[in-house]
């Protein structure tokens, strides 16, 4: 198992998708599911569905496809990009990080530019730095050169290969969400003879309010929806675990409790992971959880919304850390749960 969403994860995680830009993140996600379901489909959202047909109730299982990235919107006349921030990037992480901007013939490389530490004083490292102080250079001769490669509204994300920092532990940009997806992949393949009707979703938009999962729910009308996404570990220094609760990355996917998630599908979640002794942790969310889980819930006259998370830490920068170990607990966890209730 752990070979298959190693493998399936690392492609997913070469792959550039900023919000409103998941096409590329789509095709792979639906090229690599396909073997494994009875159909494959886009919707004009950029949603990627994958349907097994089953004669039980509808399940909809949700990853998010894009991740968080810059647009450029001004080029200046010695021919350096400016940008804007798609979703809730770490402005101060960005400077001096390499970027690849999906330009107008494939890829540009580019970095992000600072004064060297030799001629800063003390007004150059500002406690917040915006995206206006920063700028993107592809080695341009100047304005016209830059914009034979590049034009306004062309995305970029930072270029941060995936490691192994162990066996298990994978570092990389975008874990969130591409961890979700390879579990989606993985279910698809080793699902088996089951009656579930199920939908596997790789949805768009997700870092700009959970657009796609919200019309993907009104679409598929299914009985349950399980979004499948990263939530914060507390495991590293800085963090509190008073504040926001025990998760520890290799302990087991994380089961959410709230208001948000149907109360009937957290207990049979819980209930599954109990019974066929997969590891697991709880996740205690009494406001809105920022995930797809809470359009699912909302979306048409609503559905059964139920949320599995990975425990990532350092989200959002370009070295996400998840386990692999709790990517298998999610797969076991949703295989075992679709053969008990769903068929
Ligand atoms: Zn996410």
């Amino acid at each position: 198992m752990a070979n298959t969403i190693k493998d399936i994860l690392l492609d997913l995680l070469k792959t550039v998708g900023p919000s409103g830009s998941e096409e590329r993140v789509i095709n792979l996600f639906g090229q690599s599911i396909a073997p494994y379901v009875t159909e494959v489909k886009t919707d004009v959202t950029g949603n990627c569905i994958a349907h097994k047909t089953g004669s039980g109730s509808k399940v909809m299982l949700v990853a998010h496809a894009d991740e968080v990235g810059l647009m450029i919107h001004y080029i200046d006349e010695r021919g350096f990009l400016y940008f804007k921030e798609i979703g809730g990037v770490d402005t101060s992480l960005l400077p001096g990080q390499k970027i690849s901007i999906e330009g107008i013939n494939g890829s540009v490389i580019g970095v992000i530019g600072k004064k060297p530490i030799h001629l800063q004083d003390k007004t150059d490292s500002p406690r917040t730095i915006n995206p206006e102080d920063l700028w993107i250079d592809i080695g341009a001769k100047d304005k016209k050169d830059a914009e034979q490669k590049v034009h306004i509204g062309q995305v970029a994300t930072i270029i941060s290969e995936p490691v192994l920092l162990s066996d298990k532990i994978v570092a990389s940009k975008s874990l969130d969400d591409r961890i979700g997806l390879a579990i989606l992949i993985a279910v698809a393949e080793k699902l088996g003879q089951t009656n579930a009707d199920v939908y596997f979703v790789a949805s768009a938009q997700e870092e700009l309010g959970s657009v796609g999962a919200q019309t993907v729910t009104e679409r598929i009308l299914p009985d349950v929806g399980i979004a499948i996404d990263v939530t914060h570990a507390t495991d590293y220094p800085t963090m509190s675990v008073v504040k926001d609760g025990d998760i520890k990355l290799g302990a087991g996917v994380v089961i959410a409790v709230g208001p948000n998630m149907h109360k009937s599908v957290s207990d049979k979640l819980l209930n599954v992971a109990r019974k066929s002794n997969i590891p697991y942790q709880m996740e205690a969310l009494p406001k809105r959880t920022g995930t797809d889980a809470r359009a699912i819930q909302v979306a048409g006259t609503g559905a059964a919304a139920g949320l599995l998370s990975i425990p990532c830490r350092y989200m959002h920068t370009p070295n996400e850390v998840v386990s692999i170990a709790d990517a298998e607990s999610a797969v076991h966890l949703i295989i075992e749960y679709l053969r008990l209730y769903n068929n």
